[in-house]
């Protein structure tokens, strides 16, 4: 697809996506959807990804791009790679406790192939789904600053550009539900982050918000196996039965 063409498309499906406002300080348009393997746009996190490549060569340390399907209809959005997730293996949420539930819970809905096994090279292949980031790069402290969400914005972006038939969005968490609603240009105060909630994002797509399933959430039981299974029953009433793959 030509930039010219990709924008056109991005600006038709994502007509709020250029307005600025007191949110967000960047102009939002579409960008290459992948930075380059040693961006430097976010000084801390450079600075912490060389440390690691010197104490761990044999990691990934570097932006890590989106996994799944290439034609997607929905888009599960996370915060940041874990260091020895994500940022170990070069595959979202794969080493780390999240994973698990996620990639369990896609290979029994049906949105995955074969067997998740914390490896890159496991095999694993996702139906009609992408998993992605909202900040590509690991964060100290798994917390990014709010200027570096809005720096790499762009390329969160840039990956939404990429995919024309996305249905439903899920958003693990409060910040990756605001990044999507800062991308969309939607202001945060009129779709609050609940977990189980959809909102019409565009007359295309949905948003559903979920408790990330991080190790905490899950230790605590904020999130459930089966609270996790029911936003995943949701999304798929959400997807409707006319267009299915
Ligand atoms: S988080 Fe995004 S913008 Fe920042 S350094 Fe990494 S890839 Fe670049």
């Amino acid at each position: 697809m030509t930039k010219q063409r990709q924008s056109a498309d991005f600006q038709k499906k994502y007509p709020n996506s250029k307005k600025d406002n007191k949110e967000n300080s960047l102009s939002i348009a579409p960008q290459e959807s992948m930075p380059e393997r040693d961006c430097p746009l976010c000084p801390r996190l450079a600075s912490l990804r060389h440390d690691l490549q010197k104490e761990h060569p044999d990691w990934f340390n570097a932006p890590v791009p989106p996994f799944g399907d290439d034609d997607p209809w929905l888009a599960i959005v996370g915060l940041a790679p874990g260091m020895k997730g994500a940022n170990r293996t070069g595959r979202p949420f794969t080493g780390d406790f999240a994973g698990i539930l996620l990639y369990e819970t896609l290979l029994k809905y049906g949105l995955a192939t074969g067997h998740y096994q914390a490896d890159i090279n496991d095999g694993l292949k996702l139906k009609g789904t992408v998993v992605l980031n909202s900040v590509r790069c690991l964060p100290p402290q798994n917390k990014p600053t709010t200027q570096e969400m809005v720096t790499c914005r762009p390329f969160f972006l840039g990956a939404m550009a990429h995919y024309p038939h996305l249905k439903v969005i899920l958003a693990l968490g409060h910040i990756a539900h605001q990044t999507i609603l800062r991308a969309f240009g939607i202001t945060l105060s009129s779709m609050p982050f609940k977990h189980g909630a959809a909102y019409q994002l565009s007359p295309e797509i949905q948003l559903v918000d979920s408790y990330h399933c991080s190790r905490y959430n899950q230790n605590t039981r904020r999130l459930t196996e089966d609270m996790f299974q029911d936003v995943f029953a949701k999304i798929i009433e959400c997807r409707g039965n006319d267009d299915q793959k």
